[in-house]
């Protein structure tokens, strides 16, 4: 099927229901243990195959299905599931990774992907460092014969620069390192991983795939055979399976996802476009306006934008301010997390966070989701809200 443009293969399946049923949804299947006809079969099973079952934790119809689509929408061969978008970061870090080498990574990058580099892969004596996603060049040379893995994120999914990615690609390339893309912001179809050399695209499907705030999944999608095996290696030995009930949401999701995706994009162009135009607010970082950092990056390798950007508000409005008024927000809601249907906002403090690239923005920042709500709904709750910044 992967000759139907992208809305057609959101929306069919090659799932084949059982004969002479015409359901057009994959069956869910509940499955832990998996029988085997006879023990010669069993002896046959190979774990690496996407066609044969051994167990619940290695797959079912119902998330083979579903790594299949993933892998097809996004333009990747193979894709595994992980019961987090965290843990699928995981997953690729174990199975790349080992105790002497060196990782790199964006210093705006997701922030419990620094945790988990600091933390346990520097237990494991697997060394981090962070780069200035805006310079491309300094990633070139960062890399050490030790490194071994370079993560993208296109943009940063708080802070919203564009980095060149290109440019790190051919850096890694030329040393014959990997590179990994958070591709979350893009909902793994704004932009096309495979298609400018990436390894390994990696995506919290709890947000835009699933578009319900009401399941956790992340996908590990490669177009290399050899690499996916290692990254299914690593699936089973830390048993990262995925319930079918889970699988079967985020199915239900993908048909309508470039529906919703074009509607919180055009709510949020409305919305930043009139933040922008307040004087409470210093700057607005929106990947589609020409003071983002990354802009012509954005312009040049992205066929559009989420729902998702951020806002800095003027230096001199202090943070008990923006608090009071994140506090009054009716439709706003106040919660991590992004993609579904009900608009959301966050606060973030950066100072000190990074350490490549500190953050000089003097004023507070928040980031907002915007969802499915009525645009002028949605402003008339800001402005409202906005008065708190001055009383
Ligand atoms: C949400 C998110 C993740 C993690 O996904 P979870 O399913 O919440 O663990 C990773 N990266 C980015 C950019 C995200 O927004």
């Amino acid at each position: 099927m992967t000759d139907k443009k992208i809305a057609t293969q959101l929306v069919h399946t090659d799932y084949l229901a059982p004969p002479n049923f015409g359901g057009l949804n994959t069956g869910i299947h509940h499955a832990s243990t998996v029988t085997f006809p006879s023990v010669a079969a069993l002896r046959a099973r190979d774990w690496r195959r996407e066609d044969q079952y051994t167990y619940g934790l290695h797959g079912t119809p119902t998330t083979f299905t579903l790594e299949n689509r993933i892998a097809e929408i996004e333009g990747g061969k193979h894709t595994v599931l992980a019961p987090s978008g965290l843990a699928a970061i995981m997953m690729v870090n174990l199975a790349l990774l080992k105790q002497g080498d060196d990782l790199l990574l964006p210093d705006n990058v997701y922030n419990p992907s620094r945790d988990l580099s600091d933390g346990l892969l520097k237990n494991c004596g697997i060394t981090t460092r962070y780069y200035d996603p805006m310079d491309a060049a300094a990633v070139a040379g960062m890399i050490q014969p030790n490194t071994k893995l370079v993560w993208i994120e296109a943009p940063g999914s708080v802070t919203m620069e564009v980095p060149d990615v290109p440019a790190i690609v051919a850096a890694a390339k030329a040393k014959g390192v990997l590179t990994a893309i958070d591709n979350t912001w893009a909902a793994g179809l704004l932009f096309r991983p495979f298609e400018h050399g990436i390894d390994i695209a990696m995506h919290a499907l709890t947000k835009y795939p699933s578009g319900g705030s009401d399941v956790l999944m992340g996908s590990v999608t490669t177009a290399d055979l050899a690499l996916h095996h290692r990254i299914k290696l690593m699936h089973g030995i830390l048993g990262l399976g995925v319930g079918g009930d889970d699988a079967y949401l985020v199915l239900r999701g993908l048909a309508t996802m470039q529906l919703r995706l074009r509607q919180t994009e055009r709510n949020a162009l409305a919305m930043a476009n009139w933040l922008k135009a307040r004087s409470e607010i210093a700057k607005v970082l929106h990947p589609a306006f020409y003071d983002c950092p990354g802009h012509a990056f954005w312009k040049r390798d992205f066929s559009g934008a989420c729902g998702l950007f951020s806002v800095v508000f003027r230096a001199d409005i202090p943070q008990t301010r923006i608090d009071a008024m994140i506090d009054s927000l009716k439709l706003f809601k106040i919660g991590f997390s992004w993609g579904g249907s009900c608009s959301l906002v966050m606060p973030y403090q950066l100072d000190g966070e990074r350490t490549a690239r500190p953050w000089t923005e003097q004023g507070g920042l928040i980031r907002f989701y915007v969802g499915l709500e009525d645009e002028s709904d949605l402003i008339a709750d800001v402005e409202q809200a906005f008065e708190r910044l001055s009383t």
